[in-house]
């Protein structure tokens, strides 16, 4: 096994790997940040193309896709690709995801896409989630080692960018998540609240709340927007009061005016009485 980058992640693959017990070879642009590794066991490289000469399976794991061509756009890497399996593990959108396995496949290669979901410190649990998409076959491959990186490892199939995809999908949900309770959080401080009280309630709630999702995401799927839940009317209503309440105590109205807006676009679009996920229409346009 040959990896690629030996940041605060890659490092962690490398890492995971050799306790795994594979033979395991090295590049970073700084030489320096392998020299742990290679107390550890792992075999430093003397560049990206022996790197990839040196395994059947190259992880690639550095901080962007620019950073990614910049290690792999040369003429020996591109011979050394041949017949390899490249298995990118770089954060990015799924445009970059599909480019890379063009450009992979070009000089040979099968490919993989992932997302990883969780810190260093995090990875190679049993619950760690790994995203991956791109052939059948590399994936076949390479999934016990996937396994190594994270035990939740879930393939979207053959579609490379389905990967970063599906991560940006869940990253939005935790940032509109966030937002939302930051915004509560100014709420509970403008009350003169605390704040860590306000955090053990929400926390207590989040389960439900993901079951509540669960039966959203389960509407728009079938495509049956008869309130079986929860009707939009109320959400068009409490995102209403969210936003004269911050009116009124003079906090910041950025998030509940964005939230009020797309509800009154339901509303003005005669969504009232359909379930809350009716919404989705207006975001569709
Ligand atoms: P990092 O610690 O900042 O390391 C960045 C790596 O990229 C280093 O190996 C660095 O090499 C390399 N690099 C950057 N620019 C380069 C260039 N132009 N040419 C060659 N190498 C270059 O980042 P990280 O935390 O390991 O993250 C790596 C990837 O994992 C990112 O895409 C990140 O989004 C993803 N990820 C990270 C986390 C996390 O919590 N850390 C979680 C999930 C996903 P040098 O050492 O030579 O600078």
């Amino acid at each position: 096994m040959s990896v690629i980058g030996l940041g605060m992640m890659g490092t962690t693959l490398a890492r995971l790997l050799l306790q795994a017990g594979y033979r395991v070879t090295v590049w970073n642009r700084n030489a320096e940040k392998a020299a742990q590794l290679v107390k550890e066991g792992a075999v430093l490289a003397q560049g990206a193309a022996a790197a990839i000469n040196a395994s059947a399976i190259t992880v690639i794991c550095v901080h962007d896709y620019k950073a990614t061509g910049q290690i792999l756009d040369t003429t020996e890497v591109k011979a050394a690709l041949h017949g390899k399996i490249l298995v990118q593990l770089t954060s990015g959108s799924p445009q970059e995801a599909l480019d890379s396995e063009t450009w992979a496949q070009q000089q040979g290669a099968a490919y993989l896409d992932g997302a990883i979901q969780a810190a260093p410190s995090q990875m190679g649990r049993p619950d760690t989630p790994i995203f991956v998409s791109g052939t059948a076959n590399a994936f076949k491959q390479t999934e016990a080692i996937l396994h190594i990186f994270g035990g939740r490892v879930t393939y979207f199939g053959e579609q490379a960018g389905a990967a970063s995809a599906i991560d940006l999908a869940t990253l939005s949900a935790i940032y509109g998540t966030m937002m939302g309770f930051l915004h509560g959080a100014r709420i509970v401080e403008a009350a003169g609240f605390r704040v860590d009280t306000y955090g053990s309630l929400v926390a207590g709630i989040i389960a439900t709340f993901g079951d509540f999702l669960q039966h959203e995401a389960n509407v728009i799927h079938s495509g049956n927007f008869n309130i079986s839940e929860s009707p939009l009317k109320i959400s068009v209503d409490a995102v209403e009061r969210i936003l004269q309440q911050a009116k009124d105590a003079g906090i910041h109205s950025g998030f509940p005016a964005y939230a009020a807006g797309l509800f009154r676009q339901a509303a003005d679009a005669g969504l009232e009485n359909e379930e809350l996920a009716a919404l989705i229409k207006v975001l569709r346009g």
